[in-house]
């Protein structure tokens, strides 16, 4: 028999549900979350998880831990306030920019909120790991990462402090990697797979998290803030941020001309948006941008992607998101700028480009395979060309490179990501172990995320409909939601079907409250959305229940012990 399950009694649960949406809500796992009491702001993108809202969170947090744990993770928990001096080693106490949330001790130390542990994880398996011998492993934590975001809006889709599954493989050859890479990528589709989520794998750029391969898991809604590239009729699916390597053969000389721009040393958001004539804004970064018809592609210090999904928001009305790779080739004067990130000698460029790039052969962006800048744009002498990511521009219609089809361009929540970093990091702390011959090895690392508490919005924004929430049973913060619609008798029996159920291993929550209408409670029971809803009501005294689908609206009138058999 399965171990007795919780029965929670709504008359003595805290729980405030709320028949209007919040004001600033404009996503719908933003005001379904809010109304139905799972989570309270605490302060801007700052969140409380009341009872359900942790309920679900834990659930998700289990099926993670359970697949990580499947692939021989092992769970640790670093501690989020840390030091900087690891993060100066690897050079993103300045990458971060605004985007740290930066503190001092007692003593004036400088101490950070960790964003993500990659300094801290190389630095423990340092520490540990001594030998070939120790290796591979793979180490992951659920634990709370801190980011100023600079729009934390949407709830708990975009937090400032908010769960993170992070997680981090150490090998010693890219082989290892890649399996390590490989088993990760299983884990994260049967993760998401089990949560329910609608979702693609895309291939993104790893930006200044330095990688060479990196993937996206991306579940298609409305709401969310990254825009993707997808094929109605076969698997391709890429973001649109995302970049192939496709360039000119390096001949040794720079593929054009570059001017520098009269920006300050370390360019400001401030300073390229005067240049671009567009409006500052602190979340702009390496973006590809029309302004007044020229294409402009804008690297700014700060957080540490490339992210072009945002740019229309920020540039709108100058700027479109999107260009045809078409446009390179038959509008080469629309190719005309191109400024770098600040780790282009912390300054700004504009690059004019050459005619083999608007021939469609070469864009560049900012970071190359190693993770370091561009110094000078010099193909050729910094950099193979095959260094360069160039960017994927594509409209609605468009061909699908696999089957021809005409593409589509949606909006959705990123909710993982996988990065093969390589030696980055074990490079910046010499994270070396003793290899077969004696001899040292460089390691070679991997890391990965989920958004644990992203991933409760994504469901929530994914599965709800106009009633409210609508949870996968795996998730959902009980298997059935029991309504006593009547008075006494409706909440004793009520309580009755609780009880069996519970002990029969199902998770149960019983609206039992006292002088609430049954109109208000079969209202909050959809808003809450428990897969499946009994109601004790007008034919309690014969032992009749009403049983519900949340989700189809199917409804069905059983006995007690009909009922009790068929959900336990
Ligand atoms: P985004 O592009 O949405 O800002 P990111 O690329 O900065 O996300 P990563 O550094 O890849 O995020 O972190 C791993 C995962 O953590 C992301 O895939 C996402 O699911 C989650 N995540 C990142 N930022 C936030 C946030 N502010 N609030 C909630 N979850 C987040
Ligand atoms: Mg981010
Ligand atoms: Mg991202
Ligand atoms: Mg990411």
């Amino acid at each position: 028999m399965a171990n007795a399950a919780q029965v929670q009694r709504m008359s003595r649960l805290m729980i405030k549900t709320l028949r209007d949406d919040p004001a600033d809500a404009e996503t719908a796992s933003h005001k379904l979350l809010v109304r139905a009491g799972y989570v309270r702001r605490s302060s801007a993108g700052i969140w409380t998880w009341l009872p359900l809202g942790k309920k679900v969170l834990e659930n998700v947090s289990r099926v993670v831990r359970e697949e990580m744990d499947a692939i021989g993770g092992q769970e640790v928990l670093l501690p989020a306030l840390l030091p900087k001096e690891p993060y100066e080693a690897s050079g993103r106490w300045e990458e971060y920019g605004d985007l740290l949330f930066r503190l001092k001790d007692r003593k004036g130390a400088d101490y950070l909120l960790g964003p993500t542990h990659e300094e801290i994880f190389t630095l423990t398996v340092k520490d540990q790991c001594t030998s070939y011998k120790d290796l591979p492993v793979i180490l992951y934590q659920i634990q709370t990462k801190y980011r100023d975001e600079a729009r934390p809006r949407s709830g708990v889709l975009r937090g400032r402090e908010f769960q993170m599954k992070d997680s981090y493989s150490f090998d010693t050859t890219d082989e290892g990697l890649a399996e390590s890479y490989g088993l990760h990528r299983q884990a994260y589709q049967r993760i998401f797979e089990r949560l329910g989520l609608d979702y693609r794998i895309v291939s993104a750029v790893s930006g200044a998290m330095g990688g060479s391969a990196s993937e996206e898991f991306l579940a298609p809604a409305a709401a969310g803030e990254d825009t993707f590239v997808d094929c109605p009729e076969c698997d391709y699916a890429a973001n649109t941020e995302a970049v192939t390597a496709k360039v000119a053969p390096v001949d040794g000389s720079a593929v054009g001309e570059i001017e520098e721009l009269d920006t300050p040393d370390t360019p400001t958001i401030e300073a390229l948006a005067a240049h671009l004539g567009v409006p500052a804004s602190a979340t702009l970064k390496n973006l590809l941008v029309k302004v007044d018809g020229e294409i402009v592609a804008v690297g700014v210090p700060g957080d540490r992607e490339v992210d072009m999904g945002k740019l229309g928001e920020h540039l709108a009305p100058a700027v479109v998101e999107l260009v045809t790779a078409e446009d390179f080739v038959d509008r080469p004067e629309l190719v005309r700028g191109y400024v770098g990130p600040q780790g282009l000698a912390g300054k700004a460029f504009r690059y004019i480009a050459d005619p083999r790039i608007a021939a469609g052969t070469d864009w560049i962006t900012g970071a190359n395979k190693e993770g370091k800048h561009a110094r000078n744009v010099v193909t050729g002498r910094d950099f193979e060309v095959d260094d360069y990511l160039d960017v994927v521009v594509v409209e609605p219609g468009d061909p699908c490179p696999n089957c021809g089809a005409g593409l589509r361009i949606d909006r959705a929540i990123e909710i993982g990501h996988i990065f093969q970093l390589g030696r980055k990091y074990a490079d910046a702390f010499e994270l070396d172990v003793l290899g077969q011959n004696g001899k040292p090895v460089r390691v070679t690392m991997g890391s990965y995320g989920i958004g644990v508490s992203r991933a409760v919005a994504a469901l929530a924004e994914q599965t709800h409909d106009e009633s409210g929430l609508c949870w996968p049973r795996e998730i959902a913060p009980a298997d059935v939601h029991v309504v006593a619609a009547g008075k006494a008798k409706q909440t004793e029996l009520a309580l009755e079907i609780g009880e069996q159920l519970g002990a029969a291993g199902v998770r149960v929550l019983v609206d039992d409250r006292a002088g609430v209408s049954p109109g208000v409670k079969f209202t909050d029971a959809e808003l809450l959305g428990v897969p499946t809803i009994v109601v004790a009501g007008r034919r309690a005294a014969e032992g009749v229940v009403e049983v519900k689908d949340r989700r189809t609206g199917e409804r069905e009138e059983l006995t007690v012990e009909e009922a009790v058999a068929r959900l336990s």
